[in-house]
């Protein structure tokens, strides 16, 4: 599930090896794809069109085209753009293919799905504005701290993991990161919002930007699906503690890790590191980089 580390990754890979490119012809493979207009009008406005930029805003990728329009991919649950050649062409699970041109003739983008969730539209500046506008700060955005934070849900009695997933809330986090983060902040993912401490808030931030620039780090996080443009899979996965550690040991305080759904989704903690009263357990397991 691309979250904001591999949609940041794909974004760093379309720079180095898609900026610039002219896309000689847009062609829609799945009738899905495309939100907020027809296929062959996204086709149309992609079409002749050379891609001057690259960005991310929370989850979205932005490709930026020549004529002002932007591209703006949800990649939502198994997105993958792959970059062919060196890849290989893939041939199954297609929604969408840009033939480049000029001196890069032959080469495609392809955008891969096999579980046909990923959306796109195209969109003028206006639109993409509009779009954009109700999502929360970046997690590395000045705006974005432990006040910041308090300020905006410290009074709800809702529970921390959904309010952290909630994306006007805070840009970027997904279920895989949102475990993660829960866990180094020693925060069990049930605690009302109003019962945090602003000791829990800092903590709270910090394991947001930590766990989130760590997942950067290691060019994503790939439990199933994810790849980078070179089809490659991240290595946070590597470095993750309790999502679908579920039976594992807690390598902070030697107890189980647990599977149970919080908010509808499946959510994965140490009890005893993080309690649901909120009193402090275990020991500091806060993830530390290199
Ligand atoms: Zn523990």
């Amino acid at each position: 599930m691309p979250e904001l580390p591999e949609v940041e990754t794909i974004k760093e890979d379309l720079r180095e090896l898609v900026v610039g490119a002219l896309v000689e012809r847009a062609e829609v493979l799945h009738p899905n794809l495309v939100e907020g207009g027809t296929a062959r009008e996204f086709e149309r406005r992609l079409s002749e069109r050379r891609i001057v930029g690259a960005r991310r805003r929370a989850k979205h990728l932005i490709v930026d085209l020549d004529s002002g329009d932007a591209a703006v991919f949800q990649l939502k649950i198994g997105g993958q753009f792959l970059l062919v050649p060196p890849v290989k062409e893939p041939k199954r699970n297609l929604m969408l293919v840009m033939h480049l041109g000029e001196e890069r003739a032959g080469e495609r983008l392809f955008l891969r799905d096999g579980t046909e969730f990923t959306r796109a539209r195209v969109l003028d500046r206006e639109g993409l504005e509009e779009r954009l506008s109700e999502l929360g700060p970046e997690p590395f955005s000045e705006e974005f701290t432990a006040e910041y934070l308090k300020q905006k849900v410290g009074g709800r009695r809702a529970q921390i993991k959904p309010l952290i997933l909630d994306q006007k809330v805070v840009s970027g986090v997904g279920n895989i990161y949102a475990d993660e983060i829960l866990y180094d902040a020693r925060l069990h993912p049930r605690r009302k919002a109003n019962t945090l401490t602003d000791g829990e808030w800092e903590r709270l931030a910090e394991a947001i930007k930590k766990n989130l620039a760590a997942g950067i780090e290691h060019r994503g996080t790939t439990v199933r699906l994810y790849r980078d443009l070179l089809d490659r899979p991240g290595d946070h996965q590597n470095h993750l503690r309790v999502f679908e550690k579920q039976g594992d040991e807690c390598p902070g305080c030697g107890g189980r890790i647990v599977r149970e759904k919080v908010g509808g989704r499946p959510s994965h903690f140490c009890p005893s590191c993080q309690r649901e009263d909120g009193e402090s357990g275990g020991a500091d397991v806060r993830l530390r980089l290199a």
